[in-house]
């Protein structure tokens, strides 16, 4: 049998210690000894493992809490949001309303954002995480879908606003000429024969040479003489309406002219079949005669009130 043999030898004549272990004690004296050694450590380090996990669930714990506080007040601001997009979209609408256009949001309530519920689950531990990331999801599209749509509603209004802008300079709304009203449009009794006759425009009389204007933008469509209109300049404007200025003594612009609201287009006179100093203006739409009057705006109303200091003196 194999063995190792220890041997003691002391420094004087003294007997030698000698003991001889056999191989395979040898090794199971040690391997024992491995083995206590890894389950005193064991035994040990139980206690610390615990302790530190005991510490990670707290740490775990604050977070979670933590968390759901904060998923808490996300959601009470997402519910906030939401309220200051439905003022928007009443907003929006009514905008869109008052420019008879059609509401967007009208009848599409069910664009509400739902809650996302976390305020009443009690910790995160029973909420689904995937289904919570599918919550803040489909808020989040709602989100931007409502504020596609307010984009669009509002783009809409802007462009009828700036159509209407476009169309306001051509609608004949200017007095073309200060002066006061000598003629109305309407029925009349003839100033040449007395007879009863319709009067096809408003005369506005004052001194020779008054300045007359477009009444708005538009092309010169005839400028020079024209049977019992004299001389007389014609505007087309779009939109449908056209304007015409007789009995003109100087004529200031051209055929083909275009010309803007307000612009000089020559003098007052009273050429033509005319009783006196005056602009015939006639307004056109969609090919019929209408009262000029209809369209002049009050606040550039001077004729008006010439007419008030003339029946005053
Ligand atoms: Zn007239």
């Amino acid at each position: 049998m194999k063995e190792f043999t220890v041997k003691v030898i002391p420094p004087s004549n003294r007997r030698v210690w000698q003991i001889s272990i056999p191989v395979s004690l040898f090794w199971t004296v040690h391997v024992g000894a491995g083995l206590i050694i890894i389950f005193a450590l064991v035994d040990i380090s139980g206690p610390l493992t615990k302790a530190a996990l005991k510490g990670e669930i707290a740490l775990l714990k604050t977070q979670n809490k933590s968390l759901k506080q904060n998923y808490v007040r996300l959601e009470e601001k997402l519910g906030q949001f939401d309220g200051k997009l439905v003022e928007l979209q009443e907003i929006c609408d009514n905008v869109l309303i008052l420019n008879s256009l059609p509401p967007i949001f009208q009848g599409k309530e069910n664009l509400s954002m739902g809650g996302i519920g976390l305020s009443e689950a009690d910790d995160l531990s029973g909420v689904d995480e995937s289904s919570m990331t599918n919550d803040f999801n489909i808020v989040f599209s709602q989100v931007e879908l409502k504020l596609n749509l307010l984009k669009s509603g509002f783009y809409r209004v802007v462009e009828k606003m700036e159509n209407s802008v476009q169309k306001w300079e051509h609608v004949p709304t200017i007095w073309p000429a200060d002066g006061w009203i000598s003629s109305k449009f309407g029925w009349r009794k003839s100033p040449f024969n007395g007879q009863r006759e319709f009067h096809t425009g408003l005369d506005i009389a004052n001194m020779p040479s008054t300045p007359i204007k477009a009444a708005a933008n538009g092309y010169v469509v005839f400028a020079g003489w024209f049977g019992v209109y004299g001389n007389v300049i014609m505007i087309e404007h779009g939109f449908g309406y056209e304007t015409r200025y007789g009995h003109m003594d100087t004529i200031g612009v051209r055929k083909g002219q275009y010309v803007s609201k307000g612009q000089y287009l020559g003098t007052m006179g009273d050429s033509g079949r005319s009783t006196g100093t005056h602009l015939h203006y006639e307004v056109i739409h969609n090919g019929k005669l209408e009262d000029p009057m209809k369209y002049l705006i009050p606040e550039e109303n001077k004729v008006l009130r010439g007419v008030t200091r003339l029946h005053g003196q």
